[in-house]
């Protein structure tokens, strides 16, 4: 039985999501991304999916409440026992703060806070490479996975775009405003010494394998 309540942070590009899902099936535990969760609301038109819906049509963050909300939620529905991933959550002190006081009414807590670690200029080099097909949305990398033939999807032949978030200026712009939330976050949890890194720059596997006798030393 796993039964920890485990937190991933680190910035777009890291590797957090394929963990998370990798994690999630060897441990048979759920795991939760604030996106999916939005996502999922949003099609069943839950309450908190249409309020959600008004800030992002007005091109809003989505509110802390809303979103706090959405992960109580789906914590309390979750046997007590099972423990849980959260994928990019929460991102601020204050999140972390009422995510506390949303498991503390559980008798639970977060049992680790694991950092994924990328050299900065790795992950843009990483981030800023991909490309995608506007047709079938297949991912290649200008060094990782390139296309057979000079930018054209190897499925259909359609010219290769990048997409704006992967563009180098808008990357490092959001670096700076993910850092300035993230540091005191990191703080926050090194202080309460439940604070572990994990060095994502490493081939997939080795990263799982890291985090796997991770998990393992928690039982
Ligand atoms: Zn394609």
């Amino acid at each position: 039985m796993f039964g920890a309540v485990v937190v991933f942070i680190g910035p777009p590009g890291v590797g957090k999501g394929t963990q998370a899902a990798k994690l999630s099936e060897a441990y048979a535990i759920p795991k939760f991304a604030t996106g999916d969760l939005l996502r999922e609301a949003l099609k069943n038109g839950t309450p908190l999916g249409l309020e959600a819906k008004k800030f992002m049509d007005a091109g809003h963050l989505v509110p802390d409440d809303i979103v706090l909300s959405l992960i109580r939620e789906k914590i309390q529905a979750i046997p007590q026992s099972s423990g849980f991933i959260l994928d990019g959550f929460p991102r601020t002190t204050a999140q972390a703060r009422s995510l506390d006081d949303i498991l503390k009414k559980m008798c639970h807590n977060v049992s680790l806070a694991l950092e994924f670690v990328m050299d900065e200029e790795d992950r843009i080099r990483r981030l800023s490479g991909r490309r995608i097909c506007p047709q079938c949305q297949r991912t290649y990398h200008v060094s990782f996975a390139p296309p057979k033939k000079d930018m054209v999807c190897d499925s259909d032949g359609t010219a290769l775009v990048q997409r704006t978030d992967d563009d180098e200026k808008v990357i490092r712009q959001r670096s700076a405003v993910y850092w300035g939330a993230t540091n005191p976050l990191l703080s926050y949890y090194r202080d309460r010494g439940i604070l572990k890194t994990v060095d994502a720059s490493k081939p997939i596997d080795s990263v799982l394998t890291d985090i796997r006798n991770l998990f393992d030393q928690m039982k």
